[in-house]
């Protein structure tokens, strides 16, 4: 093995065999990553804007298609349905901001670590690790929690300030080491096309455009860096909603429909959930389920089928629906001064579609994919990383034409 190494060492020096001299020192070729990551907030339509020729490379090399996220179109719920494979109803992370009568006083917020919220379904990275698996997440809702004391082998405490340059490297990183402790399933997110998105609104403008660049030129980067290493990777590239224009000439005001010291509001914005105070709710549901301009109201276990949505005791007793772009509140907050982005509206609304491409080696170039529901990614990258998994909503049929193997 010595006499191996010294001669590969020796070919380096004499520059003969550079391009083969990782895969020789170890002694066999590397096996596949499958790199699960999110670009949150990237509406699918920014691929045709003609500022992100890496993802359109990576796109071209794979498939892509429309994905419909799960409802409500927020981060936290459309996240962990991304790696549990099931409807928030599911999984239990209803909305960014919950409550549960379980737990009297208490909110969930997306600072909240206790288990307690998060336990109603299994992550992909703790379903792998019980497997054998090595996973390894560098951000993604739901990634600092343990699960009866089962982690990703490689997880890190979320921090908006690291650059997404600094998260790119930690993932390079992990696959420069040797194989026995290289993670197999990585998680890798992004936020700051979301945050220019709500800042500017999803319309052409240079400052939106300059970060969608930017994180292109990131991916760009990452797979570059990877290629040196000689490592395969299976890249599956996601959003979690979309993004449709607000503004403050569109919004609808609580106070206007019922006096706000009946009722605790559990989230408000894009949509509202209302719990009602006292014994005798009859009025206060009365007033919100009569018909609204712009908005309709429903109570917990009448809200439309296709929305899935409504079986899970956390779903807000009333729960209050905007048309797509206007916006509910109480108080109109400081910043609505202006145009800008939102979701969280219904998930069948074209300003809500997701991204969704995946290219690598258990990938064919098989072009583009009909849209399909998230709940489908969960089997998709179970397939391509090794992992048999749970129960589900979803499955990989929708891909199966696509696959190498
Ligand atoms: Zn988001």
């Amino acid at each position: 093995m010595i006499r191996h190494i010294l001669t590969v060492f020796c070919l380096i020096l004499s520059g003969e065999l550079p391009a083969l001299a990782q895969e020789n020192i170890e002694g066999t070729a590397r096996e596949p990553v499958t790199i699960l990551i999110s670009i949150d907030g990237f509406r699918p339509d920014y691929l045709d804007r003609g500022i992100t020729p890496n993802l359109n490379a990576l796109a071209k090399a794979g498939i892509e298609g429309p994905m419909r996220p799960s409802f409500p179109t927020k981060t936290f719920p459309n996240h962990y349905t991304l790696v549990t494979g099931k409807t928030p109803d599911g999984h239990g992370v209803v909305g960014n901001r919950m409550e549960d009568k379980a737990r009297p006083g208490e909110r969930f917020t997306m600072a909240s670590k206790d288990p307690f919220w998060w336990d109603q379904a299994e992550p992909i990275w703790i379903t792998a690790e019980k497997q054998g698996v090595r996973s390894a997440t560098m951000f993604w809702p739901g990634s600092e929690i343990s699960f009866g004391g089962v982690r990703p082998s490689d997880w890190w405490p979320f921090s908006e300030a690291l650059s997404n340059d600094r998260r790119i490297r930690a993932v390079v990183d992990w696959m420069r080491r040797p194989a026995e402790s290289r993670p197999k399933l990585v998680t890798l997110y992004f936020d700051t096309v979301d945050t220019a998105g709500h800042f500017y609104g999803p319309a052409p403008s240079d400052k939106l455009h300059d970060v969608i660049q930017a994180m292109d030129t990131g991916i760009g980067f990452l797979r570059s860096e990877l290629d040196a290493l000689g490592q395969p990777v299976n890249l599956v590239i996601v959003s979690d909603h979309g993004m449709a224009e607000v503004g403050p000439e569109r919004v609808i005001r609580l106070d206007e429909i019922y006096a706000r010291d009946q009722y605790r509001l559990v989230e408000s914005g894009n949509y509202a959930g209302i719990e009602p105070l006292g014994d005798d709710t009859s009025a206060i549901e009365a007033a919100f389920l009569k018909p609204h301009h712009n908005m309709q109201c429903w109570r917990r276990e009448n809200i439309p089928a296709r929305f899935a949505y409504g079986t899970n005791p956390r779903v807000p007793t009333i729960f209050c629906l905007p048309e797509t772009g206007w916006l509910v509140y109480q108080d109109v907050p400081e910043w609505l001064t202006r145009t800008g982005g939102g979701h969280g509206y219904d998930n069948f609304a074209p300003d809500m579609t997701a991204l969704f491409i995946a290219s690598g080696p258990g990938i064919s170039a098989g072009g583009s994919v009909d849209i399909f529901d998230n709940v489908d990614i969960y089997a998709l990258v179970a397939h391509l990383s090794g992992v048999r998994p749970g129960p589900s909503d979803g499955s990989v049929e929708h891909f199966l034409p696509k696959f190498t193997q």
